[in-house]
């Protein structure tokens, strides 16, 4: 059996429809940007794999780390026990986070992550006896697959089957250009309206939306409007974090500091799954106590595993190099004038870019889903091509290694232009 149809056997992927999806590609080994399969043929990675790759597949640097971690200590249990691993990231994150964030807390992903968060939210207005139990989210946000983090998110046919089963949450619209009254208003009303716990958003880029752009100018004002209402802020930078916006963090464009800060995805490199809620000195002091009931109750077995967090070490220690500050502002000014080519195309809704993060919308002669035909004719296209990029309906985004090189980067270009007089 090849190890396709084994799979067929054994294996459910996520997000898939097994009855009609295509049978999935086996990857056997990665490089840099590149990625081959069973049969040697070669892919450029311009998603970085779901965007947890910044600095290339198999990176021997992360992976020496990784190794002398593994052989020094693997893993030891967090709870009464702590490692200079964990210390060493919360330190070094502390250099680099939005100043206000004082305390840091481990889990496995990003929802994980999130979940951490809206339960500290949550938890931090019933440790102070206050009756606050709603959640504001944007519209078409994602923040995850749990059950909190799904809550919160608003791609509906990801959370449909669950609808009426969810903690409180509160939509509003996002303060796209043109929208950004709207957006202020919203949230006003709501929090009039709601006893509102705390604000979810994803900073400046709506990930799994793809990748839907405001300014941080609204999203200052928005986090102004709950400080005034005392109402936490959570900034979800699962996606947004270590680089892809052009600064370490998307909050750091921002004028307002958040509450809280959701990390995952690129926190690792892409290697070992890991995720990281930070804090501010406020949201701890409300759980610290003599009362142990106020305590968050909160853990998962993996916390802080020691592996986990050399690779972190590793990964941070990478982005802040010159070399690699130098590759991203090289793919942003290259996306920059990609957009401009593009952008007065016919075909050519929009193009967008912050960071590393490029984002075209293509016209459609007819209204097209997330699954929509177009969305399948022009992933397969690409993947024909050699070039893994997954279209969100008719967006098709970048969003590469940023050691990805300029002659990979002409080619994903040359094969988006050439899709777009395909469809
Ligand atoms: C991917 C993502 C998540 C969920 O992370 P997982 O590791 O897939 O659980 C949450 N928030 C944002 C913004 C994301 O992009």
């Amino acid at each position: 059996m090849t190890l396709t149809e084994k799979d067929s056997q054994y294996l459910w992927h996520p997000y898939t429809q097994h009855k009609t999806s295509q049978t999935p590609i086996a990857i056997s080994r990665g490089e840099g940007a590149l990625l081959w399969d069973e049969n040697d043929k070669e892919y450029i990675d311009a998603i970085a794999s779901w965007w947890v790759n910044p600095f290339g597949h198999s990176n021997k640097f992360i992976a020496n780390a990784i190794y002398k971690q593994l052989i020094t200590l693997e893993h030891v249990l967090f709870g009464g026990f702590t490692h200079e691993p964990a210390i060493k990231v919360a330190e070094k994150l502390m250099e680099i986070l939005p100043k206000k964030q004082q305390k840091i807390f481990f889990s496995d992903n990003g929802s994980t992550a999130v979940e951490v968060a809206i339960k500290v939210a949550l938890q931090y207005f019933y440790n102070k006896g206050e009756k606050r139990t709603t959640i504001i989210a944007f519209e078409n946000a994602f923040h995850g697959d749990t059950f909190a983090a799904m809550a919160a998110s608003g791609i509906s046919f990801y959370t449909q089957a669950f609808q009426g089963m969810f903690i409180d949450v509160v939509r509003i619209p996002v303060p796209v250009k043109g929208q950004e009254q709207v957006s202020f208003e919203a949230l006003e009303n709501v929090i009039q309206h709601h006893h509102c716990a705390g604000f979810i958003f994803e900073p400046l880029v709506q990930g799994a939306a793809g990748m839907v752009m405001y300014e941080p100018e609204s999203l200052a004002k928005l986090i102004a409007i709950c400080k005034e209402n005392k109402v936490l802020t959570i900034a979800d930078e699962v996606m947004t974090g270590f680089g892809k916006t052009g600064k370490n963090f998307a909050m750091d464009y921002v004028d307002e500091d958040p509450d809280m800060i959701c990390l995952s995805k690129a926190l690792t490199g892409g290697t070992i799954p890991m995720a990281i809620t930070t804090f501010t000195q406020d949201i701890f002091d409300a759980f610290y106590d003599d009362d142990i009931n106020k305590a968050l109750f909160h853990g998962h077995t993996f916390t802080a595993n020691p592996t986990g967090c050399a690779a972190a070490l590793a990964s941070i220690d990478l982005l802040q190099t010159e070399e690699m500050q130098a590759n991203i502002n090289r793919i942003n000014k290259s996306h920059l004038e990609f957009q401009k080519k593009i952008q007065s195309h016919p075909k050519v809704i929009t193009a967008r870019t912050l960071g590393v993060i490029f984002a075209v919308e293509i016209k459609s002669v007819t209204e097209e889903s997330y699954y929509g035909s177009m969305r399948t004719k022009l992933y397969n296209f690409f993947i024909d091509k050699g070039v893994i990029l997954r279209p969100v309906g008719n967006i098709v985004y970048i969003l590469p290694p940023y050691i990805m090189t300029d002659e990979q980067l002409q080619k994903v270009y040359a094969t988006i232009e050439a899709a777009i007089e395909m469809v």
